[in-house]
């Protein structure tokens, strides 16, 4: 199976900006949803949209930091679709803030979802895809997960390791489980507002007068996924084309 229609789709972070984006274009192409996220009305408003719509989704209140959370979405999936084709590891928060401010509790709380998030969704999903013999993760991390930032040390780190997570799940695949890195320029969602430094928020608000929509990042999801199972697309970066 290699087309996106009937493909059972888990996405987390599904409440706002790239994950409902994709939710959304994803439905179209006849994925078969299970929709994650904390914020419940969000939730369920985009679930009922979807389903309106014609499509095929549900949803499950979950916080990604905590791993028994994001072992009963993965349940949820295989009670409902009996299978798991696609985990998108989207959930990500992005407080940035220089060092010195040591802003530690959001440092903590940029590891608990960005990087523990991401390895939690893996353990879930990765005995149902070994069993199938067939699976597809797709990470997001950033073009900070490739260059550093000024006061983003500790969200590029995150990033860096979402990458290093990608590729080492790419490496002890086994030839059957597909790993997608998807690295977003400045998109425009609500990812900026986690800022609380006031003078480092003013700096990406200014960089974010060229965000582009969220639907280029679903576009690029979307084309990672339909590629025939033989075809393992590795690394996308998207950013604004005027984005040094
Ligand atoms: P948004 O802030 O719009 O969405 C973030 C999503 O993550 C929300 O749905 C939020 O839902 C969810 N989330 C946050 N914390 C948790 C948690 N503890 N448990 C479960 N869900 C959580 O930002 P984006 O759509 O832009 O971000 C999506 C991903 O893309 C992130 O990983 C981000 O780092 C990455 N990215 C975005 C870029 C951009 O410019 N927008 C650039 C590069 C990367 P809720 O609050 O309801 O839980």
């Amino acid at each position: 199976m290699s087309e996106i229609n009937a493909k059972v789709v888990i996405i987390t972070g599904a409440s706002s900006g790239l994950g409902e984006a994709t939710a959304h274009r994803l439905a179209r192409g006849g994925a078969k949803l299970v929709l994650a996220a904390r914020r419940e009305e969000r939730l369920k408003a985009l679930t009922d949209q979807i389903n309106e719509q014609g499509g095929d989704a549900i949803y499950r209140v979950t916080d990604v930091t905590k791993r028994e959370q994001v072992e009963d979405l993965a349940q949820a999936a295989r009670d409902t679709y009996g299978r798991i084709d696609v985990l998108i590891n989207n959930a990500g928060v992005m407080p940035l803030s220089p060092l010195n401010r040591l802003k530690v509790d959001e440092w903590e709380q940029m590891v608990d979802v960005n990087i523990k998030g991401v390895m939690y969704g893996i353990a879930a999903v990765l005995p149902t895809m070994r069993d199938q013999h067939s699976g597809h993760v797709i990470n997001l991390s950033s073009v900070a997960g490739h260059v550093v930032f000024p006061a983003a040390a500790i969200y590029c780190a995150t990033k860096f390791a979402v990458k290093a997570l990608s590729e080492g799940l790419r490496q002890e695949s086994n030839g059957e489980i597909r790993s997608t890195n998807i690295s977003p320029g400045a998109i425009a969602t609500e990812l900026t507002t986690t800022i609380s430094d006031d003078k480092t928020a003013q700096g990406v608000n200014e960089l974010y007068e060229m965000a582009i929509d969220a639907d280029a990042i679903a576009r690029a999801i979307a084309f990672a996924i339909e590629q025939p199972a033989d075809v393992d697309v590795n690394e996308l970066i998207i950013r604004p084309t005027q984005q040094q």
